[in-house]
């Protein structure tokens, strides 16, 4: 599905579900106090910038990734810029060979930017820069080398390492699903 950068998001219009995997804290979910920018929502047919990125910027964009799982139930996305579609035969979460990320997801990660206001990416969007040379626009850029999802932010939930996370964010119990 395809989402112009910078766009306001409205993708799942309701509450964040946020997952940390640095410490495992899993499904905290909060109505959002900041507003949602889209970024990274590709689709062939639709133009998009392609360059080399900033040194440290997929290293670190890669670090979010394996950090951040957000909204993670919503189904899957495959990317199709890649030539040739994955055959069903094709594990999604494995990256297809020659690939360096898996060339599908399921989920989307958050990088707080000005205050007030965080990028909404899908989990794919490591796939785009790293396989597709996808440059994101420069306020992404730097927020993600600004952001270090796994230390010095000080979490207002215990355990997610997200600076924004408002104070009546609650933890869903798996088994309430
Ligand atoms: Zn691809």
């Amino acid at each position: 599905m395809y989402y112009a950068d910078l766009s306001p998001y409205a993708y799942c219009d309701g509450g964040e579900e946020f997952t940390d995997l640095t410490d495992g804290m899993r499904f905290v979910s909060f109505q959002p106090v900041y507003e949602r920018f889209n970024i990274g929502w590709l689709e062939a047919g639709h133009t998009w910038t392609s360059s080399q990125a900033p040194r440290g910027f997929a290293r670190r964009l890669l670090a979010v990734l394996d950090a951040q799982l957000v909204n993670a139930t919503l189904g899957l996305h495959e990317c199709d810029l890649c030539p040739t579609p994955i055959p069903d035969s094709h594990p999604w979460y494995v990256a297809r060979p020659g690939n360096l990320r898996a060339s599908a997801g399921t989920s989307e990660i958050r990088v707080p930017g000005s205050l007030g206001t965080v990028f909404a990416a899908p989990s794919l969007i490591g796939h785009y820069v790293v396989d597709h040379s996808y440059l994101p626009p420069q306020p992404f850029i730097d927020a993600v080398l600004a952001f270090n999802p796994y230390g010095a932010w000080k979490a207002r939930f215990p355990g997610i390492r997200f600076p924004w996370i408002p104070d009546n964010a609650v933890l869903r119990h798996v088994d309430d699903e």
